[in-house]
């Protein structure tokens, strides 16, 4: 009866069952298990190396385990793991100083996820203005807690539960007088992806961002940027509000943040903060997580990978538009964070590229996501592109 507890066999298959019968059946998974990974290379258990175009779904931009970042995360734990916002940790204060650098922006707030990152950003709109409503945009993805679910656009995804903090606040993407049109005395607060992720890598026109911006002024509402995903160099810009010029009041920060360790935050303008009490997270800002954006931050800054993920993604791009695939018909995207839509389901392309050593994600069913380490080599980018153009 305990064999199964002390077996050491690791087939594929033993996983497998395991979480059929453990794991709540909640994730649609690709067929293998993951063993270890190294820059933008992931290895299954049976030893299969594959090229990985989804890191982590745009989590490990400093690559798969970096020497730089597993040593700072070892020499953390060893050091101090955890004690709670009661005390002041160096790695905190440093990580927020570091944050304010790279965003702009005034101070920072620390969670652990991006939807907790978008909970933090609705109760600072609510209660730096007074109001409480928000508009959100179709095909938006901002998370999966209750308050995070009322601004995700999925139907599919919110409809089971509501009733939810607010209903219909959806407008057209890329449609700046619908928000004008929408926005309320009571609206707290504007959200918006500069480049929608899960929604299927969709870019706003040129003047969009910059009209949103000018309307939320006018109406005293504040403005959110969900950078959750296109943080972190994922562009070829720290953060996405770079390539449109334009600031907001509050932004959202997670995925890429740790390297791969689980951590959130926000950061907001100057004056608009919580006030003491108003807001707080057990494991926010824990000097294990902070050690580890501190170093991934670090790796960004020293390996350029700013500025090659803003070259690189271009070859990327250039090459994914020669594509001769079937039913392809465009690529979009900025930096490594490039979406080709087909005017088809892509299930069947990523299970082919699975099959041929390489990790790639569909999102919104039609759109190819492709979101790799920002350290990929022109090398793994032409063997993605060679197995995508056989497929
Ligand atoms: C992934 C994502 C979230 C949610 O992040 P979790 O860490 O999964 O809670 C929120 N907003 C955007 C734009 C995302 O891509």
């Amino acid at each position: 009866m305990e064999q199964d507890y002390i077996s050491s066999s690791s087939d594929s298959q033993s996983i497998f069952d395991k979480d059929s019968k453990y794991v709540m059946q909640t994730y649609g998974r690709q067929p293998i298990v993951i063993a270890s990974g190294k820059g933008s290379i992931v290895y299954d258990i049976e030893g299969r190396e594959y090229i990985d175009c989804v890191a982590g779904i745009a989590v490990n931009n400093v690559g798969h385990c970096h020497p730089r970042l597993v040593e700072a995360i070892k020499d953390q734990a060893e050091k101090l793991m955890h004690v709670s916002n009661l005390y002041y940790t160096e790695p905190q204060a440093q990580l927020a100083e570091e944050l304010v650098n790279v965003t702009g922006m005034d101070r920072v707030f620390f969670c652990n996820s991006g939807t907790e990152a978008v909970e933090a950003a609705m109760k600072l709109a609510r209660v730096h203005t007074k109001k409480t409503d928000f508009i959100a945009v179709e095909h938006s993805f901002h998370g999966r807690t209750m308050g995070a679910l009322s601004l995700t656009y999925k139907d599919m995804y919110r409809a089971p539960f509501k009733p939810l903090v607010q209903e219909e606040m959806f407008v057209p993407f890329d449609d700046a007088q619908a928000i004008a049109d929408s926005i309320t005395p009571n609206t707290a607060a504007v959200i918006v992806e500069p480049i929608q992720g899960e929604g299927g890598i969709n870019v706003p026109s040129e003047g969009y961002l910059k009209e949103v911006r000018k309307i939320c002024d006018e109406n005293e509402t504040l403005l959110i940027f969900d950078e959750v995903q296109t943080g972190f160099g994922r562009t070829g810009t720290w953060f996405c509000k770079e390539h449109f010029g334009v600031e907001p009041d509050i932004m959202t920060m997670a995925k890429a943040i740790g390297g791969g360790f689980p951590m959130g935050a926000i950061a907001a303008r100057e004056g608009v903060s919580f006030g003491r009490g108003e807001h707080a997270a057990t494991f926010g800002g824990s000097p294990l997580a902070c050690a580890a954006a501190l170093a991934s931050i670090e790796i960004i800054r020293e390996e350029n990978l700013i500025k090659h993920s803003k070259e690189i993604g271009e070859y990327f791009r250039n090459e994914l538009s020669n594509l001769s695939t079937e039913g392809l018909i465009e690529v979009r995207g900025k930096g490594l964070m490039l979406g080709v839509q087909f005017d088809r389901k892509c299930a069947d392309l990523v299970e082919y590229g699975r099959k041929n050593g390489i990790l790639l994600n569909c999102t919104s069913e039609t759109v190819l996501r492709i979101a790799p380490p920002l350290v990929i080599t022109k090398e793994e980018i032409d063997r993605v592109v060679n197995v995508l153009e056989q497929a």
